[in-house]
This record gives structure tokens, sequence and C-alpha cells, in this order.
């Protein structure tokens, strides 16, 4: 089938010809009809099928043959998504395939100044795209109504309600008019989608399911490193720095420190990057997204509420520089490579904590993880020692006291023969310890000289017992204020009076 043979009015065809579509997509080719009859429909399909023009040309194609105008803060269609970069990508969709007619659009979301998006909202607009936690605010400060709505679009539902939105779209959904199309979308359809969806859509929707073009684990190459947590930088840097191919890298890290922490090294590396995750303001995000878009940057770190639906093309490599505790959202994550028939690599960093989530990825994807290039070890500084404090901290909490020490045991004794640095390291350590000794007994007196010698603040002076005095906690340095000379200690000494 071609687009030609599709129903669409004169400016959508041409519209579809300027963004070089030829034939539909399967999902196209299989809504679009029913959409143009004006049935409801329920998608069970994922983003990178073509799902945004399946259910945007037939919303344009009726809008315009309505006949109907839009009036003053309404919208005649909502699409409703769970990210404001997914809103952002539809609504870019919708302003390409509108381009030759005369329809309206604007995209509202969170997080961002509202009143640029009130001020497009005073004259209505014909297909709005939105957020629901922002479209709530818009229509609470009356701004925006749903009363004349007659498309209702809900997207990645599943991911909605992993996100938490389940009342947001109940709120929205109770204030639609009666009479309206309705469409459904979602990559997966438990019960939980499906009762949401009955909900919603009118009795007896269309039901259009959609596997992706092939499983894309099936088209990834795969890689496994097997690395402690503190060397994952240093094994990123390393792998970039051989293999020029990889030119479009998108790399998955769990938390926004971490990503933060990603670009500093590889920044100081030379490596062109950024980062986008919740602690970025929008424009920061759009602007990271477009310059790895056209490549102006080699490395985009996200985490994975942040990289949630980016459609991004040609992604030649994805790192799973962490590990991410849902196992499903591995198969996301690499789905972001081999995108349209295309091959893709997928290189994932597991530390000692990691591995029973690998047994869990490895479980669900039915594929064991090939071990990359094991020279490339040689190549990394050696492996730091792990403390039992490090263990516990890189566990997120996953490890218990005892077992976090017999682990670092563990490591200690595997390491076998050690070298002078490491005995220089261990006696370091052992005298930290025996001054984190120092400082427990300390604390202890300082809270007891507390409890009774000071119990209204800290400028009260303190009399510790006889040959009981502190000792300095940092190794025998005196902090600066006791530094004699020091410009903090005479204002100190002055403020006392003692100068
Ligand atoms: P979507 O699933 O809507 O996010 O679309 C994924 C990608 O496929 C986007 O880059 C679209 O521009 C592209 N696309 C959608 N429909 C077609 C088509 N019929 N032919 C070629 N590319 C398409």
């Amino acid at each position: 089938m071609k687009f030609e043979e599709l129903p669409l009015a004169n400016p959508l065809q041409r519209a579809v010809r300027a963004v070089g579509y030829e034939t539909p997509t399967p999902i196209q080719e299989r809504s679009i009809p029913s959409l143009l009859e004006g049935k409801d429909l329920l998608g069970i399909a994922q983003t990178g099928t073509g799902k945004t023009a399946a259910f945007a040309l037939p919303i344009l194609q009726r809008l315009l043959d309505s006949g109907k105008f839009r009036s003053p803060k309404t919208c005649r269609a909502l699409i409703l998504l769970p990210t404001r970069e997914l809103a952002i990508q539809v609504e870019d969709c919708f302003k390409e395939y509108a381009q030759f007619t005369a329809i309206s659009t604007a995209c509202i979301f969170g997080g961002v100044n509202d009143n640029p998006q009130k001020q497009k909202l005073i004259r209505g607009v014909d297909v709005l795209v939105a957020t629901p936690g922002r479209l709530l605010d818009l229509i609470g400060q009356k701004a925006v109504t749903l009363k004349k709505l007659e498309f209702f679009v809900l997207d990645e539902a599943d991911r909605m309600l992993d996100m938490g939105f389940i009342h947001d779209i109940r709120k929205v959904v109770a204030l639609l008019p009666q009479d309206r199309q309705n469409l459904f979308f979602s990559a997966t359809m438990p019960e939980e989608i499906s009762k949401l969806a009955s909900t919603i859509l009118r009795p007896n929707p269309v039901r259009v399911e959609v596997a992706p073009q092939s499983t894309p684990i099936e088209r990834i190459r795969q890689e496994l490193y097997r690395i402690d947590k503190r060397r994952k930088g240093a094994l990123l840097k390393e792998l970039l720095a051989e293999h020029p191919e990889m030119k479009k890298v998108l790399v998955f890290c769990r938390t926004k420190h971490g990503a933060d922490k990603i670009v500093r090294v590889l920044e100081k590396a030379g490596v062109k990057c950024a980062a986008i995750h919740g602690n970025k303001s929008q424009n920061r995000r759009q602007e990271a997204l477009g310059n790895f878009k056209c490549e102006q940057i080699r490395v985009l770190v996200a985490t994975d509420i942040a990289a949630r639906g980016i459609d991004v093309d040609d992604v030649s490599h994805v790192f799973n520089y962490d590990l991410p505790n849902e196992h499903e959202t591995f198969v996301h994550r690499i789905g972001r490579t081999a995108r349209a028939g295309k091959d893709g690599v997928a290189i994932s960093f597991c530390s000692p904590d990691e591995e029973s989530d690998l047994r869990g990825i490895e479980k669900l994807t039915r594929v064991k993880i090939p071990e990359g290039d094991q020279s490339i070890y040689d190549k990394l500084p050696p492996p730091q020692k792990e403390t039992a404090e490090s263990m516990m901290r890189n566990s997120r909490g996953r490890m218990s006291r005892e077992e976090a020490q017999a682990r670092a045991e563990e490591t200690r004794n595997n390491r076998g023969a050690r070298g002078r640095k490491d005995n220089r390291n261990e006696n370091r350590e052992n005298a930290r310890s025996a001054n984190a000794g120092n400082t427990q007994n300390v604390n202890a007196q300082n809270s007891h000289a507390m409890s009774t010698a000071r119990p209204f603040g800290r400028s009260q002076n303190v009399n510790f017992p006889a040959g009981n005095t502190p000792q300095p906690q940092n190794g025998g340095r005196h902090h600066r204020r006791n530094r004699p000379g020091s410009r903090a200690r005479r204002r100190m000494r002055e403020a006392q009076g003692l100068q």
C-alpha cells in the first residue's frame, strides 16, 4: 500500500511526501482507515512503529473535514503524554503533518513558566499536546477548558501508570465531553491498563497490535564488562578512546548525580557530551537533545526517566553504565539503538553488586550477554580497595553491614600478593581506622561534655576532664581557626577579647 491510496486530503499527502514517507507502516495501514471512519482504537505498540503518524494523520483529516472552528481557550484534539520530551516530539510531528493546513497546535508541560503556554491558549488551539499535571493546572486556572473536545488520545498509557499519573488521568477523563473519539496506546497491556482503557474507550474499539519490526534484542550486538563501580568511568573513557566508530552514544545511568559525574569525567577526557535528567531545566534538556541529534556532541548521558520516549535516529551505541533494577527497562534502553532496520551495539557494565540484576535481565531477554574485549582491563588503573563502607554505599542499601564486611574481606583475600603501594594503602587505612576509633571516643566524650557542661549551644566553654583533651580529628593537622597566625584565628580571638 502507498500513502496516496489512503483517503487523506492534498495538504496532508503533500506533508507526508515532504517528510519522506512512502509506504505506511503496519500500524498506520491498519489504524488510519478505521480512525477516518470515527472509530475508537486500542493500539498496542511502542515508539518506533510509526504510531504518531497513525493517529495524527486521521485526526488532522477529521479536523479538516468537520468544518468546525476552535473557540477561545478550548482545544479540539487532546494528546496526553507522560513526559515533556515526548510531548514536544509529538507536537513537532503534528506541526510537520499540518504544515500545509491552517490547523494550529500547542504543547504544554510542567517545569517551565506557564505564561507563554496560557498566551497560546487564549485564542484556542486545534491540537493540544500536554502532560497531565500542567494540563490540570491550566484547567484550574481557567486558561483552557476541554468542553469542546472532539478527539482524545492517551499515549504511552503503561508509562503513565508507571509514573503515577493514574489519578491525573482520571481527573482529565472526567472533564471530557461524552461525544468524542478516543485513541488509547500502550506498549504493554496488563490487566490494570486494559481496565483503564475500558473506562475511556467506547465499547468494541478497533484493536491493533503491532510488534516492533523485529525484536531489537536480535539485531543488537551486546557486550558485557564486569567491572568494579569505581572504575566504570575509566572503562567508558577507554572504550570511547579505542573505538572512534562510537559516534552517537547514549549512556544510561541510574541517578542524576551519577549522570553529572560521568559528564565531568568525559569532559575532562575531551569527549563532547551532555547530560539530561530531571534537575536540568527544560531548555538545557532540549539543547542537549538537539546537539546530540545533530551530532554536535558524541555522548548523551541520561537517566531512565529523562530518556523516556526520546526518539533519536541512528544511535550507534547504548551503554548501560549502571544496570537497571527493573529488568524491562533494560529492553527499553537498548531498544534506542538498532532502530529502523539498522544494527546497533549495547554495552553493559556490571559491578559485583549488580550480578543479580544481570541474571534477571538475562533471564527476561533469554540472551546470555557475551563478555567484551578482555584486553581493555589491562589499560585501566588497578582496582581500588573495597572497604565495608564503600561496599555498603555502592550496594544502594541492598547489603547488610555484615555482608559488606564479609565481601570486603573476601575481596582483600582474593587479591593475594599485593604490591608495595597496596601495603602502603593498608597502613594508611589502619592509621585512619585507629584515628576513627579516637574520634569515636572523643565524640562520645564530647557528647557527654555537651550534655553536662554546655546544654545551651556551641558558644559556651567546654571543660574536659583532665587528661581527656580531645585530639584533633584530622590526623594531627590544625583546623584553620587554630593555625597560629591565621586570620580566622585572629578574628576568633578578637571576638573573645583575647587579642
Ligand atoms: P513513532 O513510532 O511515531 O515515534 O515514529 C518513529 C519514527 O518513524 C519517526 O522518526 C517517524 O518520522 C518515522 N516514520 C513514521 N512513519 C513512517 C513511514 N510511513 N515511513 C517512514 N518513516 C516513518
